[in-house]
């Protein structure tokens, strides 16, 4: 099948790697950068997005934010008329339900399809294979994206109709916060305690506090001294906003997460909105007094 990515940061690189065994690729992407990695891949790389939407029957899109799509799709690229009538968009954006289904509804009226398929599992979950794609669209929809998204991940998801998957990718970044600053929280104190960050780390992933933070951050990123975790504090405060504006349009409190969100939003303050994640880490042995680090 030919496939078009538009869109190779951190997360659309190594989606779209996997797309070059099973499909001939078409990729762009804005930066110079980005498009060099995928010299001498399997890919044929080309000028514009514009050029990309008329050379092939299924884009997918992996940018910062929804409303890069929605300039992307009707701004200067105009890559909504370059797209061919009967083609469909797989936007693996971790973007806004609301824009999504309103871009869906202005785009079928030139017969193209708009579906949601955002990841999770990161860029390391994209070389594996394994990443969890999370699916808004109709069973026929979903039908029709399966062989291509297949070739991505053996973990591909149908969570309802179209904006459903961004819905569902958004609480999950959100339980994704709350239980990654919990976490420092915790290991902070046991450290402040007296116990070795490892052996809090180790201890609790066996026990009833293992979450994914113990499992993946604390031990890769945090522990290992790296602090990379290739995910910018401002995308985690993109996400969680665009959970927060769902609970508040659906009049949902959430205190727990609120609370969550205002501790991001200070370490954002301290690092900046390009530090990765990670570095909220910081500001939690800031606070404390104790490292987690080595
Ligand atoms: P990134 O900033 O590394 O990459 C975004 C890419 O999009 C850049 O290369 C940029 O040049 C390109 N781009 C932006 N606008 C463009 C346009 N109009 N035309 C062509 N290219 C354009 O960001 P990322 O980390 O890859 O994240 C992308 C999306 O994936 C975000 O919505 C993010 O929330 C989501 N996501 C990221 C991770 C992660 O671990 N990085 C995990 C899951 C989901």
């Amino acid at each position: 099948m030919h496939v078009g990515f538009i869109g190779l940061g951190n997360m659309g690189a190594p989606l779209a790697r996997r797309l070059c065994t099973d499909h001939t690729l078409w990729v762009f992407d804005q930066s110079q950068t980005a498009v060099d990695a995928f010299t001498g891949a399997d890919a044929q790389v080309v000028k514009s997005a514009a050029e990309l939407a008329e050379s092939v029957d299924i884009v997918l899109t992996c940018l910062p934010t929804s409303e890069d799509l929605r300039s992307l799709l009707f701004g200067d690229q105009q890559v909504a008329s370059a797209l061919k009538a009967g083609a469909m968009l797989i936007d693996m954006t971790t973007g806004d339900p609301g824009i999504t289904r309103d871009l869906a509804s202005k785009l079928v009226m030139d017969g193209i399809e708009l579906i949601d398929a955002p990841v999770s599992g990161g860029p390391k979950g994209a070389t594996a294979g394994t990443i969890a794609i999370i699916v808004g669209g109709s069973d026929a929809q979903f039908a029709r994206a399966l062989p291509v998204l297949g070739s991505i991940s053996c973990n591909v998801l149908h969570a309802g109709d179209v904006g459903a998957g961004h819905a569902v990718k958004a609480g999950n970044n959100l339980l994704n916060l709350v239980c990654r600053l919990a976490s420092f929280e915790v290991v902070s104190l046991l450290v402040k305690a007296g116990v070795t960050p490892e052996n809090a780390v180790a201890i609790i992933q066996k026990s009833s506090g293992r979450n994914y933070a113990t499992e993946i951050t604390l031990p890769d990123n945090i522990l290992s001294g790296t602090l990379h975790q290739g995910f910018t504090m401002g995308l985690m405060h993109k996400d969680s906003s665009v959970a927060l504006q769902m609970a508040n349009d659906l009049d949902v409190p959430l205190p727990i997460s609120t609370t969550a969100f205002a501790n991001l939003k200070k370490a954002m303050n301290e690092h900046g909105q390009e530090s990765d994640m990670s570095a909220v880490a910081l500001t939690y042995e800031n606070d404390s007094g104790a490292r987690i680090r080595p």
